[in-house]
């Protein structure tokens, strides 16, 4: 505590409750802003918001890509340090068997469960029964150019074979070098760490200690960086949501409350209950120790800027030994998206019920394996699963351009389906420190 000039202690507020105060802060000034000034659906902007739009693209959004920057430019070391680490000191390849066996059993798991979830509140709420067709052409009009930059990035994506032979990289500096390929990554910091478990301990001490020192240096530049965070959210939420499509939300209205009540409704009671269960944590523990985790994950929108906390939050916060969570948490961040399965599975389902068509139980089937696969497949980055999105709608019969119906609402979307996308990360981490006999903290 400080003193103040008077004397007194004075107390400074916690760091999660003035990153909080930045969420909210951010939220209303940017909410109040975009209702006051942002024109009705097609109409053209007038001259006060085309000015609030300036500010949030040219003066503010910068500041929010600042805190993005500096939180993915650690992602990098502490995915290749932290998995090289957590392989080498499992010492010997079966025990990284059954860890990973188990980790991809829970990502499977878990994805499938809330993708099932997300077509069967699809399904009970009928949420694209209603919209005219006049509603459907507006906004397909309103975010045509969008969707199609959506669908040609979507154009390149692979077949399942190739998505696994590029797995492996050619160039190991390059799959470093780019967000949205950090598997290529992972893979090899997984086989080098296998790979020591082969050598005489000596032989690899050198390489150890290096990976030791360069990830507490980044967790400690990790530390600095979320002391901007209350600036950072703000910013990024105010860019949000003086932007967001307000109105095109009245217009899907009934997507919007499936898509969100379904992702709250998985966090609240899905992964609360899995912590419950395989962790041990009342929602009360669980909730305390993943505040900052949360609203970084919410502002943010990316698993993989949000990596670091999420390993963070599991050690500091709750116990978990550094290499359960450095093992799980890079795998997590880009293989396990169970917000993003959930809300494939809504937004395939309601786009068919817009455009007419039935999906048969097989089809629907094929959207749950589908949705996990590419919730997999899709990198962690806001908005990463969209070209994703784009080719599964192809596989059902549906027009991929009818992407732009959920684009308008899809930033707040995406803040949602980040939290259950990390927080299922964390509890595996947290089930498997538990099975190897770690206690967790009270
Ligand atoms: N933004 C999500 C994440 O990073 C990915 C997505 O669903 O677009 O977890």
């Amino acid at each position: 505590m400080e003193p103040s000039p008077e004397g007194a202690p004075r107390r400074r507020m916690s760091l999660p409750t003035r990153i909080l105060l930045g969420l909210v802060l951010g939220a209303v000034v940017g909410a109040v802003l975009n209702v006051l000034y942002a024109p009705p659906l097609g109409e053209p902007k007038p001259e006060a918001y085309v000015r609030v739009e300036w500010w949030a693209d040219e003066v503010v959004k910068p500041f929010g890509t600042l805190f993005l920057n500096l939180l993915f430019m650690v992602v990098v070391p502490i995915v290749f340090c932290s998995l090289f680490l957590g392989v080498a000191g499992l010492g010997s390849v079966q025990k990284l068997g059954s860890l990973g066996s188990r980790t991809l059993l829970w990502f499977l798991g878990t994805t499938g469960l809330a993708a099932v979830l997300g077509i069967t509140l699809v399904r009970v709420i009928e949420p694209g029964k209603n919209v005219s067709p006049d509603v459907v052409e507006a906004i397909k009009q309103q975010y045509a150019s969008t969707a199609q930059q959506k669908i040609a990035q979507s154009a390149g994506a692979k077949g399942w074979l190739e998505m696994v032979v590029d797995m492996v990289p050619k160039n190991v500096v390059g799959a470093a070098g780019d967000n949205t390929k950090i598997l290529g990554l992972i893979v090899f910091a997984l086989i080098l760490g296998a790979a020591a478990t082969r050598l005489p301990q000596d032989r690899t001490r050198v390489l150890r200690e290096l990976c030791e020192s360069l990830y507490e240096l980044c967790v400690k530049v990790l530390g600095w960086v979320m002391e901007f965070a209350p600036i950072g959210v703000a910013c990024l939420i105010f860019h949000a949501s003086a932007k967001l499509g307000f109105d095109v939300m009245k217009l899907v209205g009934w997507y919007f409350v499936t898509a969100m009540g379904g992702l709250i409704f998985y966090q609240l009671v899905v992964v609360t209950a899995l912590a419950r269960v395989f962790a041990g944590l009342s929602p009360r523990r669980f909730y305390r120790g993943v505040r900052t985790l949360l609203i970084t994950a919410f502002s943010t929108s990316s698993s993989n800027a949000t990596m670091p906390t999420t390993i963070r939050t599991a050690v500091d916060e709750f116990g978990a030994p550094k290499e359960i969570a450095g093992f799980v948490m890079p795998l997590g961040a880009t293989m396990n998206m169970n917000g993003t399965a959930l809300f494939e599975g809504v937004s395939v389902l309601f786009l068919a019920q817009v455009y007419g068509k039935g999906l048969s139980i097989g089809e629907q089937l094929l959207v749950v394996g589908v949705a996990v696969l590419t919730a997999i497949g899709a990198a962690g980055v806001p908005g990463g699963s969209i070209p994703l999105l784009a080719i599964v709608l192809i596989q059902v019969g549906v027009p991929p351009e009818f992407l732009a119906l959920i684009l308008g609402v899809d930033r707040l979307v995406d803040m949602t389906r980040t939290l259950p996308n990390v927080t299922s990360d964390l509890v595996c981490s947290l089930w498997l420190s538990r099975r190897e006999g770690h206690q967790l903290k009270a």
